[in-house]
């Protein structure tokens, strides 16, 4: 059987895993000075087993001050945790607001032991503190689980979701304060206990949330190609299957002639038509419910729906119109589409693709800044 441990003992175990989850992520920090969230989480753990060792500790301070510091430390490491996650999203991590949980806490814990006699007042002033601390656990589960225009990522969920976990120990302490010990002796430990599982919850998912973003965004920059930004071939290919629907039209795209604009303007003016010319065209695809990929040098993609052969030439002859020189400030130039319409039968995209290679050599043949199918 496991011995029962006591209360002193747990707090122990959290500070020392707080302290090595502190170390974990301030090295990371000193490592990468740019990413300040790793030194607002580490500063959270930091500051929750200094606030773990003055509970141990009497410091010899009035008690309204030692309880204000020592809650008060705790709601500002919970805090910590909103502004390092809103670091990483970017943002300005401090808001004003945030001082009311924490200035909230320090005081309605000190108030007690001050206008009331002292045994009550203890007592009234650890239920303040475990209500206020309980109502900044919320706060700070949904400031995060609220995420980053809708970002809500597996470990961001998990941070959050920890947070609110927190919930039914607050509940303990604050029913053992008011109505003295349960009678199962591990009920009274459950704040503690609960503390050594979510202390590694919270920590490993604050640690996998930058890791899973640095997987997300080098998923899709392989997917994408670096000038442009639309899908490159890999993408295309990613999504072959469900793309070859016989609701779809295939828009081979090719510039007229794009080696003169790179001879005679140069190759950044070539780049800036390729770029310009994308992005327009992605524009336009996205409006259509299709996508836009670049396939390599100045030959592009639309896969897109189409209602019937009409609405793809009409479709066609739009992307056609697309080079605007006199909006856009670059060279003039044209493009040759090769349309092809995805049959019934075909569960990829080869054998439509085939068809709009020939429709846009057909384009070329026939004088360029045209459509053929
Ligand atoms: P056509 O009308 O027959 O399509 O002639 P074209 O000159 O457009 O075709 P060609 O295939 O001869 O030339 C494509 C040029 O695109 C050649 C290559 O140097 C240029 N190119 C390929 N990739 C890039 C790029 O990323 N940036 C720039 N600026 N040029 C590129
Ligand atoms: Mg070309």
């Amino acid at each position: 059987m496991f011995l029962t441990p006591d209360i002193p003992t747990l707090r122990l175990c959290s500070l020392l895993a707080s302290a090595a989850y502190a170390t974990i992520f301030i090295v990371l920090w000193a490592r990468r000075r740019s990413e300040t969230y790793l030194l607002h989480w580490g500063a959270s753990s930091a500051i929750y087993a200094i606030a773990l060792l003055c509970f141990e500790f009497d410091s010899g301070m009035p008690a309204p001050i030692a309880n204000a510091l020592n809650y008060g430390l705790i709601a500002l490491s919970d805090f910590l945790l909103v502004t390092g996650m809103r670091r990483f999203d970017r943002l300005p991590a401090f808001r004003r607001w945030m001082a009311i949980p924490i200035a909230a806490t320090a005081i309605g814990v000190a108030l007690p032991l001050m206008l009331l006699p002292a045994a009550n007042g203890l007592v009234v002033s650890h239920v303040v503190g475990s209500v206020a601390l309980g109502t900044c656990m919320v706060i700070c589960a949904f400031a995060i689980l609220a995420g980053n225009k809708g970002d809500i990522s597996v470990p961001r969920r998990i941070v959050g979701i920890g947070l609110l976990a927190y919930g039914p120990g607050y509940v303990v302490s604050i029913w053992v304060q008011l109505w003295g010990a349960f009678s199962s002796t591990t009920l009274d430990l459950l704040p503690m206990l609960q503390d050594q599982v979510l202390l590694g919850v919270l920590n490993l998912g604050l640690l996998a949330t930058p890791w899973e973003r640095a997987l997300r965004e080098l998923k899709e920059s392989v997917l994408r190609d670096a000038l442009t930004g639309v899908w490159n071939r890999t993408g295309l290919k990613q999504h072959d299957r469900e793309l070859a629907s016989h609701a779809n039209s295939l828009l081979l795209v090719d510039i007229d002639h794009f080696k003169t604009i790179n001879d005679t303007f140069g190759h950044a003016t070539g780049d800036a038509v390729l770029v310009a010319f994308a992005s327009r065209v992605q524009a336009l695809a996205v409006e259509r419910g299709g996508v836009f990929v670049r396939l390599g040098g100045d030959e592009f993609v639309m896969v897109a729906p189409t209602a019937d052969e009409n609405d793809a030439r009409a479709l066609a002859e739009q992307v056609r119109a697309i080079p605007d020189p006199a909006t856009s400030g670059l060279p003039a130039y044209s493009i040759s589409v090769g349309l092809a319409r995805v049959l019934a039968d075909e569960t990829n995209l080869s054998p439509a693709m085939a068809r709009a290679d020939l429709s846009l050599y057909r384009a070329k043949a026939g004088g360029r800044d045209q459509v053929a199918a």
